[in-house]
Parts: structure tokens; sequence; C-alpha cells
């Protein structure tokens, strides 16, 4: 087994020498099967969740609704599940009510996908009663009974099917892939926050590309609950999607995507405010996005300071999320921004805050013998961009006779 898998086999045990039944369910069965790492370790048994509760003393009741306990053992959590059968369906998502029900093989029957739905035992044998195993062989994503009723049960299987399509690099059978073409409109009932958890769960596996290839071929994103404006721009084109993969962090994949699907930011940052992404998170990604807007719209008029002013506004850290995104997506796009030189400058700018100016709105406004007002702001900016692109010098003298000059010449434009 294993190692969490290990680790929890005390649990287990413990169940099973009070005379119940008790076996590993869900992803971590299936990712020890096909061979892959294992994240959260799941149990079901047949004890009521009363009899679990009584068996562990350091025990959550998590989801006692859905008879799921949280019993936490040597510093890991572990959700243990009573085997369970969903009765009538509600809004396309949640079972109206749960029953507890004795057989190990009933608990397997209402889960999702045939290789989400096998059993493994404390002793390494498994129980894999829909061949979720030869599925796993044959590389495939198919419903555990008949999909049709599966889809119309959940909407939300839909979109977990196109994350494993993609992530696990598998294909769909055909009976599950027309039944998720024939109800994909039942996206609708589903809430944006799940479908963005879904997203990020795609875009953060090895092949994100895979992932946008399936969603556009799946149709699901065309029928949300709240119509995404980029579903009108997203152009999918299997040359394109550049080497998002390469990138470490969640956000700059997803600035990647968008860029690379040719989505304009302001599109891209209603989208996401429609998929409920945090205003931090939606920020960074639509900051890059601009950014990326920005250095094309330079590099066709050859705008001198924008470099220095977009990192003033934005912040080093974002011009280097930027920078990495963009060479990225250069694989696939033919642009002309040149990186190298963008990449150099970014360590060469002598200042980049206002603070670092030799120089402050007291001093100015003396100097230039004129009441504060906004114009001091607006001065010491353009004072900052002018140093900061190395046309100036960042001493106090050179600095005030640059700004009687600009002076001089505003008052003569009036
Ligand atoms: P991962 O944890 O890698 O995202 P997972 O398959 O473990 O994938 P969980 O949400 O942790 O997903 O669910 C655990 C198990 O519960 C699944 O393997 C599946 O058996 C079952 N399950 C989860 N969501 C559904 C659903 N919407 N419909 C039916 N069964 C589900
Ligand atoms: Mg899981």
């Amino acid at each position: 087994l294993p190692k969490p898998l290990e680790a929890a086999v005390p649990i287990v045990s413990r169940l099973e020498e009070s005379g119940y039944e008790a076996v590993f369910v869900g992803g971590a069965v299936r990712d020890t099967v096909i061979g892959r790492p294992v994240k959260d370790v799941d149990i079901a048994t047949s004890a009521r969740p009363e009899q679990v509760m009584a068996l562990f003393p350091k025990c959550i009741p998590t989801g006692l609704r859905h008879g799921t306990i949280t019993i936490v053992h040597e510093g890991e959590t572990y959700e243990v599940t009573t085997y369970r059968q969903e009765s009538a369906y509600e809004d396309y998502r949640k079972p109206s009510g749960v029953a507890y029900i004795t057989s190990l093989e009933g608990d397997l029957l209402r889960r999702d996908f045939t290789i989400n739905a096998m059993a493994l035992r404390n002793d390494g044998s498994v129980f894999d009663p829909f061949n979720g195993a030869g599925d796993i062989e044959r590389r495939c994503i198919r419903c555990v009974g008949d999909a049709d009723a599966r889809f119309q049960e959940d909407a939300l299987r839909m979109m977990r099917a196109v994350r494993f399509i993609a992530v696990y690099g598998y294909q769909p059978a055909v009976s599950t892939w027309k039944a998720l073409r024939k109800h994909r409109e039942l996206m609708r009932h589903i809430a944006m926050e799940r479908v963005q958890a879904e997203l990020d769960k795609m875009l953060a596996g090895s092949d994100p590309r895979r992932a946008l290839v399936w969603l556009h071929a799946s149709g699901l994103l065309h029928k949300m609950k709240e119509p995404l404006p980029l579903t009108e721009y997203m152009r999918v084109d299997s040359t394109r999607y550049g080497l998002v993969e390469q990138l470490a962090d969640l956000d700059c994949r997803w600035a990647a995507a968008l860029l690379d699907s040719a989505i304009p930011s302001a599109i891209a940052d209603e989208s996401l405010r429609l998929l409920k992404l945090s205003n931090n998170r939606r920020l960074r990604i639509i900051g890059i996005m601009r950014m990326h807007e920005e250095a094309l719209a330079a590099a066709n008029n050859e705008g001198a300071d924008w470099w220095a002013e977009t990192v003033i506004r934005d912040g080093k850290q974002l011009a280097e999320d930027w920078l990495l995104v963009e060479s990225a997506i250069h694989a696939s796009a033919v642009t002309p921004i040149d990186l190298k030189i963008l990449k150099a400058q970014l360590n060469e700018f002598p200042i980049l805050t206002l603070k670092q100016l030799d120089m402050n709105g007291r001093v100015l406004a003396q100097r230039l013998r004129k009441p504060a007002g906004p114009w001091v702001s607006r001065c010491l900016h353009r004072l900052l961009v002018s140093v900061a692109g190395g046309k100036l010098v960042n001493e106090r003298e050179k600095l005030l006779m640059q700004a009687e000059l600009w002076d001089k010449e505003d008052k003569s434009d009036e």
C-alpha cells in the first residue's frame, strides 16, 4: 500500500475488529491502482456514524447529514463515511436524502465513474464490481450505470468527467460522452464556484492544453448558469496553447491559457468575476494579461517609457510573472515583444518607487513657488518614470531643474 493508505490502516483495522466492514474508496484507490501519488484518503464503512464516533474519541462530525465523520489520526485527517445510497436528486446536484445501507456494492453504485468506484481492503485486495481497473487499462472514463441518468442526477459530474479526461489523459466511453453532450444544458444548475474549482484542477494538471481542447469539445462552458463572455472569443486551435504546463503557478497558468486563446483582458475580467474568483487572484491574472496587451501596443508604436511605467504601476513581482507567462505562450505565438530586452531592463531599473526618488512634494512646491495640488504627484510620477527609464539621474538638483523645465513648457503650452 502507498504510504498515505498505510498510515490509515489502524483506522480500518479498528472498525473491522469491532465487527464492521471498512475499506478505502474514491480517489485514493483510483490513484493507487494507476500508480499515481495519493492525496486524500477516504474510508467507507458499514458502521453507522454514531458507531464510528463511539470508536474514535478524536473525531469531528463534519458531514453528519451525509454520514461523514472526520477522524484525526497522527496528525492526518480521514473522512469515514457510512455506506449509503442516495435517493431522488434535487436541483440536478444534491440528493434529497441519503439512506444508510449495509452493502459495499450499493455504496459503490452511487459513485460517478468506474475508476472512482473501486474499494481497497486492508489486505491489499481490490473490490471492483464495475471493472474500474479495466477502464484504467483502457484509459477510459465511464459512468457507473446509465450515463444519462447519472448526469441528470448531478450535472457537476459532467465537469468532473472532463477534468479526469484532461488530467489523466483518458478518453471518455462513447456512451458517457454522448450523454454528456446531450445533457450539457444542465450545467446551468451548477454553482459557478464549483465550476471554478474544477477549472482550477484542470489547469493545475499536467496537460492544461488537453483540458481546453476537451472543454471546448464538451460545450459545457457555453451552458453555464451565468453565461461566460469568454466563450464568444475562445478559439480552439490545437496548434496553440503554448507551454502552459511549464508554469508552476496556477494563476500564471490561467493568464497564459486566456492569452493563448486570444481572449481580451476585459472579457477575461468579466468572466473571472462570474466564476467568483477571489479579487486577489482575478487582479493578478488580469494584471498579467494587461501587460501583454500593453507590450503589444508599445511594440507597435515605439512607446518609449511604457515598460518603466508599467513596472512602477504594477510592481516588479507582477512584471516577473508576466515575463514567465509570455515566454510560455511564445512557444506558440509569434509576437514582436522582445522578452530578452525587457527581462534585462527589469533588473536594471535604477529605482521603482517614489520613496527611492531623491525628491519630495514639499521641496518641489517650494522650488517652483506654487501651492501644493494635484500637479505635485503628477510631477513626482513623471520624474520617477524618467529616472527609472534611465533618462534622468536621481539627484535632487537635477530633478528640480527638470521639473522647472517642464513647468515652463507647460506654461508656454497654455
Ligand atoms: P480528487 O480528490 O482527485 O479531486 P476524487 O475522485 O477523490 O478526486 P472527491 O471529490 O475527493 O474526488 O470524491 C471522492 C469520491 O467520492 C470520488 O472518487 C467518487 O467516488 C465520489 N464522488 C465525488 N463526487 C461525486 C459526484 N459528484 N457524484 C458521484 N460520486 C462522487
Ligand atoms: Mg479525493
